[in-house]
């Protein structure tokens, strides 16, 4: 992946600021048609605003009986807005009606929350961009389901398969197109394993190319430099680059996280905590993930914990990759 660099920054605040101008521009436009409509409307807003000034040159002039004639103003200005209310229901417009219509109501299109911290639709287009111009959109423009081919597995036995190679296929790929179809809807997740050079990781290009089109945040890493991510989170929390913290929090925040060849990866106590960590966390927020590896079955439940196991083996589609090695990962 490339560095978070200013212009992304600069670049995505300008835009939020035209979101917000023509959200203001056209909250103008509701208005004047809603007073032209209702003319009352529009002089109970003058008045306000004029009762408002009063106010405002009251508190400069300072005059003896202050408090008494603020009240006093306090309350034509609380007449005029339950007037105004009237006026709203009997002709059913909506209370939020003039309220300017933002493309993201929890930010206001600021980019930001009311903690100054990066709402996700920030996120989500910083994501967005550094998939645009990380090789991976070079990559994803030759793997998607549209170049997938079926005919390059093998329609013969394999082994003790029920399926032969290519029946197999169509299953995964059956299951990985309904994956991105529904993806709101479902709650499943994608465990993808069997040898290399049977197509996992192309599976996993397809899957994220068909939902990043789709507006989807998709967090790609392969388990080695996940890893890498959360250590350096961790344990050198000072020297972490702006990227890497933002990537430590796609890992949880992202709304589908593909961990490509898990098991690659220095397994130790630190990382089988992490994992747990990580695919527990977005299980109970109720995020996807999908994890592709070389290692059979057996060898995950050897070296990863029971507890990671279980939560994989219960909330994870088991998909088994077989056949002959096919060498087109581009590994
Ligand atoms: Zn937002």
């Amino acid at each position: 992946m490339i560095k978070i660099n200013r212009q992304i920054i600069e670049n995505l605040m300008i835009d939020y600021s035209r979101k917000r101008l023509n959200a203001a521009k056209a909250a103008d436009l509701k208005r004047e048609s809603l007073y032209a409509e209702f003319p009352r409307l529009g002089e109970i807003e003058k008045k306000i605003q004029l009762i408002s000034i009063k106010i405002s040159k009251l508190f400069l002039s300072g005059p003896e009986n202050l408090d008494e004639k603020v009240d006093n103003l306090r309350a034509e200005i609380e007449k005029l807005k339950k007037e105004r209310e009237e006026i709203y229901i009997k002709h059913k417009i909506p209370e939020d009606f003039l309220e300017p219509d933002y493309e993201c109501k929890k930010c206001c299109d600021t980019g930001y929350d009311s903690e100054g911290k990066r709402c996700s639709c920030f996120n989500k287009q910083i994501i967005n961009n550094l998939y645009t111009m990380s090789n991976m959109s070079h990559m994803l423009k030759k793997e998607n389901f549209n170049a997938f081919d079926i005919n390059v597995f093998s329609n013969e036995v394999y082994e003790n398969e029920k399926l032969t190679p290519r029946q197999n296929m169509y299953y995964i790929l059956d299951i990985s197109q309904d994956f991105c179809y529904n993806f709101h809807e479902s709650n499943m997740n994608l465990l993808f394993y069997g040898g290399t050079g049977l197509g996992k990781t192309f599976m996993c290009n397809c899957i994220a190319k068909a939902l990043i089109d789709k507006g989807i945040t998709v967090l790609y890493q392969t388990s080695f430099s996940l890893f890498e991510i959360v250590e350096t989170h961790k344990f050198n929390a000072q020297a972490e680059s702006e990227q890497n913290k933002l990537s430590y929090g796609m890992i949880f925040d992202s709304e589908l996280l593909i961990i490509d060849d898990l098991g690659t990866e220095l397994n130790n106590s630190f990382i089988n905590s992490e994992l747990f960590n990580i695919v527990n966390e977005r299980l109970i927020t109720e995020k996807k993930t999908i994890i592709s590896t070389n290692l059979s079955l057996e060898k995950l439940a050897k070296t990863y914990s029971d507890r990671i196991m279980s939560r994989v083996f219960n909330n994870f589609a088991l998909l088994k990759f077989y056949g002959k090695d096919l060498r087109w990962e581009s590994k």
